[in-house]
């Protein structure tokens, strides 16, 4: 199984090529050469999440790695996951029930996705003997699930621009409180926007790195993330009906790649009826499967902050694969001077999406007024981004068959601000969160200035 990029430029691509690129070199998403496909009797006899991963996960890897090294890895990868069960289903009627991902040591579903890339990484570096930095910014939980999944690697040293504004001091402090030699957390004076440039030039320079050292990105587009997220979907199908007929799934999204792993699902096997594409006012998806209109507006701060985003980066494997069948020059076609001009599909094309998709947006009164709600009728207490997704299959609920399960990507305590305002209390709040509450923080604070970040990185390194 080999991988080439969504834009044509960069073809027969190993997993350990594309693990540590990240982002192909003409801009595009890589993309495996086919859709390996499940075995459904093998995945009927898995007892747990990780035997089900034990099946999916080598399916991509094995360009790279060996059966035994695969299986060593992920028994040793999803750490601090304090159920015995990794993702729980809470039932809350006979149409809908919740699927919880949030038991990870970060308490959003991000540790699906990080622990396994940070897990390849080790192994890659462990191999050829050479050292990582990890350079991201984050506006919310990307950056503690990577802290935590990279902090026990001392092959790894991460560097996490944190911009001013919108993110709880939980969320802050999960990233401020670690203590650990190779994690360094930056508050940068700035927007998320400024981070991201930061970022942005740090990866076209390079000039902090030491000889045989990769940079490595810890956004969404890692096709490592979608992996470990296509296990989760197999998983909770399993033990919903036994793979035996299609769900639906209601997913809080933002940069769409939760959507897409949904998606990779179904490919490769899993019966599925309908993806509910559930967002905040940062709409430009449900502006998509609505009317063909995938154009950049400029950024809200919402509620559910961790999708708070202008574009979906993942939504390009869906336009390569989906949409154009694969057609790579259309793909490069349409993204070659996106986002100055919108991307709008022949209208044939775009109306595949009905088969398949439906979309809604939920604004931060809604989302106030859903948690409350759930609360009264299930007495179940849900964060503000499984409240954008909940909201959306009760209005959607007139155009769904069968059953519904709706992604939990939060645990409620990471956002006690919000649930105060829905007028309830936090009756229990996670270890792993409470922890954090009374820790020391650690982290310096510059101006966004790329010069003063990179001479940082290069005294820290
Ligand atoms: C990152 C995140 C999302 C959005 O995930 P995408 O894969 O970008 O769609 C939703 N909810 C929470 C809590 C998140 O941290």
């Amino acid at each position: 199984m080999l991988f080439h990029s969504t834009r044509g430029g960069d073809s027969n691509k190993k997993f350990e090529d594309i693990l540590m690129q990240g982002l192909a070199d003409d801009g595009g998403l890589f993309m495996p050469d086919e859709w390996p496909q499940a075995d459904l009797k093998i995945l009927k006899e898995a007892k747990s999440f990780i035997d089900v991963a034990k099946h999916i996960v080598p399916l991509y890897t094995s360009s790279s790695f060996s059966e035994t090294e695969i299986l060593e890895l992920l028994d040793n990868t999803w750490h601090d996951f304090p159920d015995i069960d990794h993702a729980p289903i809470v039932n809350l009627d006979n149409h809908k029930s919740v699927l919880e991902l949030f038991h990870g040591p970060t308490a959003a579903f991000k540790d699906f996705g990080l622990q396994l890339a940070a897990a390849f990484f080790n192994k890659t570096l462990e191999k050829n003997g050479k050292t990582a930095i990890v350079l991201g910014a984050t506006s919310g939980d990307t950056g503690s699930a990577a802290i935590d999944a990279c902090k026990r690697f001392s092959s790894i040293k991460s560097f996490i621009l944190l911009p001013d504004g919108n993110m709880s001091e939980i969320q802050r402090k999960q990233m401020t409180t670690v203590d650990s030699e190779n994690v360094f957390v930056i508050r940068v004076s700035g927007s998320f926007d400024d981070c991201q440039d930061i970022v942005k030039s740090a990866f076209r320079e390079r000039s902090f790195l030491k000889n045989d050292q990769y940079l490595l990105a810890v956004n969404s587009i890692n096709w490592v993330r979608i992996v470990g997220q296509i296990c989760y979907y197999f998983y909770a199908s399993l033990k919903t009906n036994n793979l035996s007929e299609g769900l639906n799934f209601a997913v809080p999204t933002g940069n769409f790649g939760n959507v897409f792993a949904c998606y990779a699902a179904s490919k490769m096997g899993m019966p599925l009826n309908k993806i509910i594409v559930a967002v905040n006012d940062n709409n430009i998806l449900d502006r998509f499967f609505k009317n063909n209109d995938y154009s950049k507006q400029k950024v809200f701060e919402t509620l559910s902050p961790s999708m708070d985003i202008s574009i979906a980066s993942n939504f390009e494997r869906l336009i390569y694969d989906f949409y154009a069948d694969r057609n790579s020059k259309l793909c490069a076609d349409l993204y070659k001077s996106f986002p100055n001009t919108p991307i709008q599909l022949d209208k044939k094309i775009w109306e595949k999406s009905n088969k398949l998709f439906l979309s809604y947006t939920t604004d931060d009164d809604e989302t106030i007024k859903n948690i409350l709600k759930i609360y009264q009728k299930h007495k179940y207490l849900i964060d503000p981004h499984t409240a954008v997704a909940a909201f959306s299959v009760e209005s959607l609920q007139s155009q769904l068959e069968g059953k519904t399960l709706i992604l939990s990507t939060a645990h409620p305590a990471k956002f006690p601000d919000v649930i105060n305002k829905a007028g309830l209390d936090l009756a229990e709040i996670p270890n792993s969160l409470s922890d954090v509450l009374d820790r020391k923080e650690h982290s310096v604070k510059m101006p966004s200035s790329k010069d003063d970040i990179f001479k940082y990185i290069v005294d820290n390194n």
